[in-house]
């Protein structure tokens, strides 16, 4: 039928990651003796005064981008007398390789390395965005790379409990189209159910060589998303074993939290309540060469995607 609408939703775990955990990255960057290592999007999420890009240039913070965790790992081993930081930013995708990282670190008896857990577990993030008064959604197009990692069983509540379809997807067009059509069919015949569209790198069950590597090191515990707020369980802290590599050690106080900057609307937006166009910041004193904020930050951001591929860059 014509019309169907596409919206994001619940954001990138740059866009969920809130301001305090960037702030909290800065204080860290700014310590005697430590080098806070990050994935290059988080650089420029807005924290208190600034993101860790301008931290750097003005307040002597040190900080260097990775692609993977490993990097800190082997520079820790190689400068025991400093202190390596890592971010730790992602969805369940990422995690298993954090995880893998501090097996490594303790195995080789490395004390220098620290993490700083912002994880967030989709599962209770949906939940939280689908029990949202008012959601207006009729299904969902759901993340293949998660789901190779935790397996589209992990998603069968979404039918059970909200009675919405969902359809597990990859990221080429032809997958979009896919889904897209396997949800309009779900919803003529009035059937919701979870398929899986991305057959060829997921299934129902997940990796569970992943999976046990992630709950050998990390206990879930609540955490805060910018849009959604506290969701029980969606985030992920340090088991016992492992409580060494806590970076929250290092900071010294609480750290309070951090409003989004005045005029954005980020947290509408990563619930779908609104769309990135009706933020007055949108296009003017928000592009993605200088966002304000955390939406249009990295590519997979709503805010960026609407104003690279929606016209806004035009
Ligand atoms: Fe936030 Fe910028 Fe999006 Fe406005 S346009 S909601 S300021 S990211």
């Amino acid at each position: 039928p014509a019309g169907p609408r596409l919206i994001s939703g619940p954001g990138c775990p740059v866009c969920v990651t809130p301001g305090r955990e960037v702030e909290k990255a800065i204080r860290l960057a700014c310590e005697p003796g430590v080098l806070l290592f990050c994935f290059p999007d988080m650089l420029r999420v807005p924290g208190a005064c600034g993101s860790l890009e301008t931290a750097r240039a003005t307040r002597g913070a040190r900080v260097r981008t990775i692609y993977s965790p490993i990097e800190a790992l082997e520079f820790a081993a190689g400068e025991p007398g400093r202190k390596a930081v890592i971010f730790g930013v992602g969805f369940e995708t990422t995690i298993p390789i954090f995880a893998s990282v501090l097996r490594r670190a303790r195995e080789r008896g490395i004390r220098n390395l620290f993490l700083l857990p912002a994880f967030k577990l989709l599962p209770p993030g949906l939940a939280a965005l689908l029990s949202r008064p008012g959601i207006g959604v009729d299904g969902l197009i759901l993340p293949g790379n998660v789901t190779a990692v935790i397996g589209a069983d992990a998603y069968r509540f979404i039918a059970a409990r909200h009675r919405l379809p969902g359809v597990v997807a990859g990221f080429e067009t032809s997958d979009i189209l896919r889904a897209v059509l396997m949800l309009l069919e779900m919803i003529a015949d009035g059937e919701p159910r979870i398929l899986n569209e991305y057959t060829r790198f997921s299934d129902d069950r997940g990796n569970a060589a992943a999976l046990a590597a992630v709950r050998e090191v990390f206990a879930p515990r609540d955490s805060v998303w910018r849009g959604l707020g506290t969701v029980p369980g969606s985030g992920l802290g340090l088991n016992e074993a492992y409580a060494a590599f806590d970076a929250g050690t290092l900071l010294d106080g609480e750290v309070p939290p951090v409003p989004d900057p005045p005029g954005c609307i980020c947290g509408d937006v990563i619930v779908g309540a609104r769309e990135p166009e009706e933020c007055t910041l949108f296009g003017g004193r928000c592009t993605p060469s200088r966002p304000a904020g955390a939406c249009m930050v990295s590519g997979e951001g709503a805010c960026a995607a609407h104003y690279l591929y929606g016209g806004g860059a035009a």
